[in-house]
């Protein structure tokens, strides 16, 4: 099979990821063989890729919203019969035992393992995945337009829980990427104002299409205090200005697996009148299923920019240039 495989970390110009031919991987005991379809291309996967985020094994290959059908189960697995559409997301391995998992928590498991990164993810023909943490993929969502979801779109739905922005309140988004255009129609679907602050002219203008209230430069004011707010851009510096624009009460979640450093905030300005700034680590399963649901009712339509599977470096290397609106989804010829 194709993979593409990342032996050490480089600036995604580099173009560090190598085209490999390498056998389909074995299934072990309660996993299942997928044939990828699609997968999607996340800023984490970059940040693994250029080193903001440390190798924890190499070589690698990264991946982790990967769409398509089972081909075989391993031993002991029998959730999906062969054929059955799944999605392999960020969230691989949890204990099962600790606290936290024991308390529906388990996004904070000591011994979470990760898709692409503690184990070989989605940029490839073929993937596996324990079945306990692989995700049915309702009919209404097609695999390109599915794989979006499994990690930008669950992060965006934990974030907007995280907010604690009540139906029909007033949200605030700075960053608007992949995970921000589908966090904005969850919100639309549940009667909430979408205030979006984001630098690039294309991604204003697909959230004005989407039926964003405001849309804005990221360091602009935003016209109303808000009911809560997300910081999707990695960008420390966005903290305090999002701060600024909560009203009393709000609540601000940080959706990024990393941030550049956080300044210095002013009580009074920035956390006064019970404002609180909380992140957000990975997702639950439970998680997951919600928004998969969720985004099957509205249903959501991600915008994706598709690339061949073979495009990997280009496809990262845009998304770190704020190239494209939506989502980049690598395909691999395969998908429906
Ligand atoms: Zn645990
Ligand atoms: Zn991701």
């Amino acid at each position: 099979m194709r993979a593409l495989v990342l032996g050490a970390q480089a600036a995604i110009e580099r173009a560090p990821l190598r085209l490999e031919t390498r056998p389909v991987p074995e299934p072990a005991a309660g996993e299942v063989l997928v044939r990828v379809a699609a997968c999607g291309v996340c800023r984490t996967d970059l940040h693994v890729v250029e080193g903001d985020l440390p190798l924890v094994r190499a070589p690698l290959v990264p991946g982790h919203q990967a769409v398509g059908r089972v081909e075989r189960a391993g031993p002991g697995a029998a959730r999906f019969a062969p054929g059955a559409r799944v999605g392999i997301a960020w969230l691989r391995r949890t204990c099962g035992a600790c606290a936290f998992c024991r308390s529906g928590r388990e996004n904070l498991c000591a011994r979470c393992e990760f898709t692409g990164w503690h184990a070989d993810g989605g940029f490839a023909d073929y993937a596996v995945v324990p079945e306990a943490f692989a995700y049915r993929i309702p009919d209404a969502l097609g695999d390109a337009e599915a794989a979006p979801l499994l990690c930008a779109g669950i992060i965006g739905y934990r974030a907007l829980k995280r907010s604690e922005v009540a139906p029909g309140g007033r949200l605030g988004l700075w960053g608007f990427g992949s995970s921000a255009h589908v966090t904005l129609q969850v919100a639309r679907s549940r009667g909430c104002a979408v205030y979006v602050c984001t630098r690039e002219a294309s991604h204003r203008e697909l959230a004005r299409r989407l039926g964003a209230t405001w849309v804005g430069d990221v360091r602009e004011p935003v016209p109303e205090k808000l009911d809560g707010g997300i910081v999707f851009a990695p960008v420390g510096d966005l903290v305090p200005v999002a701060l600024e624009s909560l009203g009393r009460g709000a609540t601000l979640a940080l959706a990024g697996i990393y941030m550049t450093p956080v300044p210095a905030l002013d009580y009074e300005r920035h956390l006064f009148y019970e404002r609180s700034v909380r992140s957000v680590t990975a997702n639950t399963r439970a998680d997951g299923e919600e928004l998969l649901a969720e985004a099957a009712r509205i249903p959501v339509r991600t915008e994706t920019t598709t690339f061949p599977l073979e495009d990997a470096n280009r496809a990262l290397a845009l998304l770190k240039a704020g190239g494209f609106a939506g989502s980049g989804v690598l395909l691999t010829g395969d998908a429906g």
